[in-house]
């Protein structure tokens, strides 16, 4: 089948290239010419591991291409990615670049030839009418069909999740069009991920849903391990005792420093905002919005009061992005602890394996490390705000002889607690009493 993928960012370009990994001849598409300048030269603009092989391949073979023009080839199938940010006067999802790749397909797509044009993008329920409208004043033959497939990747593990998801959601009315896409993904659903065919302003709904549903369990262990830590109970025990509960399961039970990146901030805000149009309240998620900006605010107090004094001494963060496996640090909780530092007069030094090019871009008057050991070097104290596989495993003997003090603060509750207590270390965690 021959794809268009409109936005190749996180999910244009993991789609594109597995997608072309299923047989499909792919062409990604992006406004952004640097970004297709570099892939053009063999250079990959995001981390994602198995990618850059992956992308390789393709390209090789020639089922993958990339340009900042769509293709002249009639496409089969186009698939929207483009970004669906917050827009500037509220919180609501800002959907004029999904209006426009839209458009611009539709126009492009010789007319009388058939298209299915997927919203991949996370769209607020009721978006594919009002992409329909647009492509029908376009193409008012009805080639052009409006369907959404919203995606469930998760940075870090995106190729996996994108080969072997849970299920596929196809939302549409059209039978023809729901026929085109299991055939897209027929390997998928041969391997045994679901196929799930919806009403399109269900399979809207689905995605924000799902999501804001995750920010809520997350919200809900933070507030645990707030109780667990006044009442002197352990959070990592209570969370492994609720998630054996089948009916619970224990993903996303972790206790941390708030959820962040560029999906559940935007994505609750955006639900708010939808449900608000539709003058309906959702407390829990007002509820989740609200305790998730105040745990960012309350972790920083948290660190200045395990760090004491910080005021004109080093403090090393190790980890800038919002979750290991990614460059992205987008809303990442990681900013605001390291705002809150800066505040209190801290030398902030920053470490992270693969997000420092992009926290570079983000962060003013802090100095960034090469490595772990170099990041710590004199620190007063130490912060991981990001649970690296790398910082599990530091020697924290030699961290110990090289920090100044001797506090660290474990904003995810990672480090190997007998490991620092050896080295003499005193570690500050979340949700439990403190190790010394
Ligand atoms: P991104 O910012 O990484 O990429 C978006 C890309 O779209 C950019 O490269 C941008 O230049 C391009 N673009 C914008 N307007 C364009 C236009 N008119 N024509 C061509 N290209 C255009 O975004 P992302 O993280 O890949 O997210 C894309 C969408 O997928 C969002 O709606 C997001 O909520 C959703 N989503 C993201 C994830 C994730 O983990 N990142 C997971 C699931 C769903």
């Amino acid at each position: 089948m021959r794809i268009t993928v409109v936005g190749t960012g996180y999910v244009g370009l993991v789609s594109g290239a597995c997608l072309a990994e299923l047989g499909h001849e792919v062409t990604c598409v992006d406004k952004d010419k640097a970004k297709i300048a570099r892939l053009l030269r063999g250079e990959l603009p995001i981390h994602e591991d198995g990618l850059p092989a992956m992308v390789a391949r393709q390209a090789a073979a020639g089922r993958l291409r990339f340009s900042v023009r769509l293709p002249r080839e009639p496409a089969d199938l186009a698939l929207i990615a483009v970004g669906t940010p917050p827009a500037a006067h509220d919180h609501s999802a800002d959907l004029s670049a999904v209006h426009a790749a839209a458009e611009a397909v539709a126009a492009h797509q010789p007319r009388g030839r058939p298209l299915v044009l997927a919203v991949k993008s996370t769209v607020p329920v009721g978006t594919g009418d009002v992409v329909e409208r647009l492509v029908r004043r376009l193409r008012p033959d009805g080639s052009v069909t409006v369907v959404s497939n919203p995606e469930f990747l998760r940075e870090g593990s995106a190729i996996a999740d994108f080969l072997e998801p849970d299920r596929i959601v196809v939302g549409t009315a059209c039978a023809r069009a729901r026929a085109l896409m299991r055939e897209v993904y027929r390997p998928l659903i041969e391997r045994g991920s679901a196929f799930v065919a919806t009403e399109r302003c269900s399979a809207e709904m689905i995605k924000y849903a799902a999501n804001a549903f995750l920010a809520v369990k997350i919200a809900f262990i933070n507030e645990m391990a707030d109780l667990c830590e006044a009442a002197d109970a352990d959070i990592a025990e209570v969370s492994q005792g609720m998630g054996m509960d089948r009916r619970i399961g224990s993903a996303f039970l972790r206790p941390g420093p708030g959820y962040g990146g560029s999906c559940f901030p935007k994505d609750t805000e955006a639900l708010l905002a939808t449900a608000h149009q539709h003058g309906v309240q959702l407390r829990l998620v007002e509820g989740t919005v609200a305790a998730n900006e105040g745990r960012k605010r309350g972790l920083g107090r948290r660190v200045l009061a395990a760090a004491g004094n910080v005021h004109d001494r080093p403090v090393a963060v190790l980890g800038a992005t919002f979750k290991p496996g990614t460059d992205d640090v987008r809303e990442s909780p990681a900013l605001s602890v390291i705002a809150a530092l800066r505040r209190a007069g801290a030398q902030v030094r920053v470490f992270d394996p693969v997000g420092l090019a992009q926290a570079r871009q983000v962060l003013d008057g802090v100095a960034f490390a090469r490595g772990p050991y170099d990041c710590v070097r004199g620190a007063h104290c130490v912060v991981v705000a990001t649970e690296w596989p790398e910082f599990l495993r530091l020697d924290f003997r030699r961290i110990a002889a090289l920090m100044s003090g001797r506090t660290v603060v474990d904003l995810r509750n990672c480090l190997p607690d007998a490991k620092l207590e050896a080295a003499g270390l005193r570690l500050v965690g979340i949700g439990r009493r403190e190790r010394t």
